[in-house]
């Protein structure tokens, strides 16, 4: 049975299915010794398949709930030789990667997996789960700077959908604000408080769809339970 390279990629824990069709497109993927740059390329189970010279094999998917500290980067690598959230797992044998991801400064809850199809499915924007973070942020937010995270903020030419928010605590100079999206926008927390001028000082993902940090610290991390990962599919 013959079936397109980008899913026998995802299936074996390569990547997810849009990340293995960017490796393909970008001269990454090689079948049976050649480089393959086309999308719709149909392979076998006798075909060899190559990433970056690696054969890819099918592992058996897991799972990992990590509760990110700040400063870590969250890819598999890093040129700059800083500290990935791979790193922290070091004794998990499987090539895992994160699914979606959380910037060097903020803190908090990451999925990291070998399963590109869990990946591909979470990341989507159609089916984008719920994520609370709670943001310390500079200067004391108005009444009206909650209706507007709540409503929706122009960032990047486009409008946020609407959100949860709610001030946590105020003091002189700062707020602390719980914000739940269920978007995954490119810094998105970090630009919706920048266009309030309230730039975040801190930040922190503490759930992620049903799953939270409890009984974790920073750098910790759990395998998922089997019914958590069914709930997640
Ligand atoms: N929004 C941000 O701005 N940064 C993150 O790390 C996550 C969401």
């Amino acid at each position: 049975m013959s079936e397109r390279l980008q899913k026998v990629m995802a299936h074996a824990g390569v990547a997810s299915r849009r990340k293995a069709e960017t490796l393909i497109t970008t001269g990454h993927v090689k079948v049976n010794g050649k480089v393959v740059k086309e999308l719709g390329t149909k392979v076998t189970a006798n075909d060899e398949i190559k990433v970056d010279e690696v054969p890819i094999s099918k592992e058996t998917p897991v799972y990992y709930l990590l509760y990110k500290p700040r400063g870590v980067i969250t890819a598999v690598s890093d040129d700059k030789h800083r500290k990935t959230v791979v790193d922290l797992l070091k004794e998990v044998p499987e090539r895992i990667y994160p699914v979606g991801r959380l910037d060097y400064d903020t803190s908090g809850l990451l999925l990291l997996t070998n399963d590109g199809e869990l990946d591909n499915h979470l990341t989507h924007p159609k089916y984008e789960v719920e994520k609370t973070y709670v943001a310390k942020v500079k200067g004391i937010v108005t009444n009206d700077d909650m209706k507007q995270l709540r409503t929706g903020i122009r960032i990047d030419g486009r409008k946020t959908a609407s959100a949860k928010a709610n001030v946590i605590r105020t003091n002189n100079n700062s707020s602390i604000v719980a914000l739940t999206i269920h978007e995954g926008r490119n810094h998105q927390v970090k630009k919706m408080f920048m266009a309030l001028n309230h730039p975040v000082e801190k930040l922190s993902r503490e759930s992620y769809g049903f799953l939270n940090l409890d009984g974790l610290q920073p750098g910790d991390y759990r395998p998922l339970k089997p019914h958590e990962v069914e709930e997640l599919k």
